[in-house]
């Protein structure tokens, strides 16, 4: 749990105003506004830093350090968490997360939406995070075990019930994952076969979270005409299996519901006060990104893709699969709200970071053939963004006592093998957008809750106790950025940009960027649950 007010202060009492730096990576961020991410305001600190912790907060440190950050006139904070990422699968092409540490982020939790590795045999999850530290990321990395991964390994791609044995099963791969260091358990139930779960199966295989007090992570089963049946569903899993529960990228999705943001938080504290430990998060876009196939009935996906895309040629089903696609794309307010951000087709290239509607136009072809030759040229493997929420709705739910940021992005890099396709810009804006957009110009929240938003709040959900906040001792992952300045730069159609107004990065110690340079590669370690 977070450190408290008193704690805090107590050790920035015990702290000596001289401070004896000894070893050779003794670092000292000087003169910044220290808010220790429990969301109390800032104060006017020193902090030094050796052999990777913090081991001095205190008004003036007069000793220097080898390295030596100008913090004033900065905000200082626990480096960042992000609760729900997706970089962790670029980190084996490019392990410098660029675009993550950029933004301020020192630890990504993976493993989200229902999918993860290490579903193959007891040890796989053990092996996959080794693998994870093998890599030498720059980031530290925290993941979860993907319901929809294990659901795929035991049972396969089909839609229908799992046998006692299966569920057997796989409660046992969730059990041993958990044992080997995974941070809590992710549905994706949008996505096939995730989608094929039935609440009582995720009950049963969410029982192992119950006494680890690790959450279940739900993309749930529906975010817009059924939002608040799938909010129900998803208590329902966590009441049933006696474990936390996050909400993933909470959201009211189309416009027609965007009125159901209260409803939706009167279910959420309601189960809290049933004593359920329910929270969300969110990233600050009113577009979202997903595959082109979820626009695209569950029922047509049964089977995998290859089943899907012959379906979709089907004379006896395809005009039903047509029909209920397109009242999706109405419901988020026409072709033109669908941009493609990838293909993996060649030859679908000039597609990419363009409006299905113009388009489909701008070729003379009907947009729902465009959007069915895309996929199916692409082996299903198309990206899309949805403009489809409410800016106002994105305010309170960044607000909420109970919702914390997350960025739901990849990782990538201005130069290298992760910069394909025109990615949604969460993977290289969130963090700072939340700090310029939503604190700074919209007045959303304060930069206090915002940080604790970003560090002690998401820390505590998966049991990172010695992450998340600025104290003697703790693992020195630190954050120092210009509030009047820091801005997320990266666009729907200029995604490769940076965000700006960072002064420092540092992870476990090691400065990752400083003044617009990156250096100290490797420093980011696989973080387990305490
Ligand atoms: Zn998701």
């Amino acid at each position: 749990m977070p450190t408290t007010r008193r704690e805090f202060l107590a050790a920035v009492a015990a702290a000596p105003a001289l401070v004896r730096l000894r070893t050779e990576h003794a670092t000292v961020v000087r003169g910044g506004t220290v808010y220790d991410g429990s969301g109390n305001p800032g104060v006017l600190r020193d902090i030094a830093i050796a052999n990777g912790r913090i081991v001095a907060i205190a008004p003036s440190i007069s000793e220097r350090g080898t390295e030596e950050i100008d913090a004033r006139g900065m905000a200082v904070a626990p480096g960042f968490i992000d609760i729900h990422s997706h970089a962790e699968s670029s980190l084996a092409d490019d392990p410098r997360a660029e675009s993550v540490i950029r933004q301020g982020i020192t630890t990504i939790v993976g493993g989200q939406d229902g999918s993860s590795r290490g579903v193959d045999g007891p040890d796989s999850f053990s092996a996959y995070l080794s693998s994870v530290t093998a890599l030498n990321p720059a980031v530290n990395v925290a993941a979860m075990i993907g319901l929809g991964s294990v659901r795929g390994r035991v049972v396969g791609q089909d839609d229908r019930k799992a046998t006692s044995a299966e569920i057997t099963r796989m409660t046992e791969l969730v059990e041993s994952a958990l044992e080997a260091g995974a941070c809590g358990a992710s549905s994706g139930l949008e996505y096939t076969p995730g989608a094929f779960a039935p609440l009582e199966e995720l009950i049963a295989v969410c029982r192992p979270l119950s006494a680890r007090r690790l959450p279940y992570a739900t993309h749930m089963r529906n975010e817009d005409d059924r939002l608040l049946e799938s909010i129900d569903e998803s208590i329902s899993v966590a009441r049933g299996a006696r474990c936390p529960l996050q909400i993933s990228h909470l959201k009211t999705q189309g416009p027609r519901n965007w009125s159901k943001l209260d409803a939706a938080f009167a279910r959420i504290e309601a189960a809290r006060r049933d004593g359920i430990d329910a929270a969300f998060d969110r990233y600050p876009y009113t577009a979202y990104s997903t595959g082109l196939t979820n626009l695209f009935p569950v029922w047509s996906r049964d089977g995998g893709t290859e089943a899907f895309l012959a379906r979709l040629a089907d004379p006896a089903v395809g005009p039903r699969i047509k029909a209920a696609t397109l009242a999706k794309v109405e419901l988020i307010g026409g072709w033109q709200n669908v941009h493609i951000t990838s293909v993996r087709a060649a030859e679908d290239r000039a597609a990419e970071g363009k409006r299905v509607g113009a388009y489909a136009a701008s070729i003379g072809i009907d947009p729902y053939e465009v959007a069915v030759g895309l996929l199916k040229r692409s082996g299903g493997n198309v990206g899309m963004v949805g403009f489809a929420m409410s800016e106002d709705n994105i305010d309170r739910i960044l607000a909420h006592p109970h919702g914390m940021v997350c960025s739901d992005g990849g990782g990538f890099a201005l130069e290298g093998p992760t910069r394909r396709g025109s990615p949604h810009p969460r993977g290289l804006g969130t963090f700072a957008r939340v700090l310029g957009r939503y604190v700074r110009e919209r007045k959303a929240l304060t930069l206090a809750q915002a940080i604790h938003k970003m560090t002690a709040l998401p820390a505590s959900r998966i049991g990172l106790r010695d992450r998340g906040t600025l104290a003697i001792g703790r693992p020195a992952d630190v954050v120092v950025f210009d509030p009047a300045t820091v801005a997320d730069k990266a666009t729907y159609e200029e995604p490769f940009q940076y965000a700006v107004g960072y002064r420092a990065v540092i992870v476990n110690g090691m400065t990752a960027f400083k003044d617009g340079a990156r250096r100290g590669e490797g420093a980011g370690a696989v973080l387990r649950p305490s």
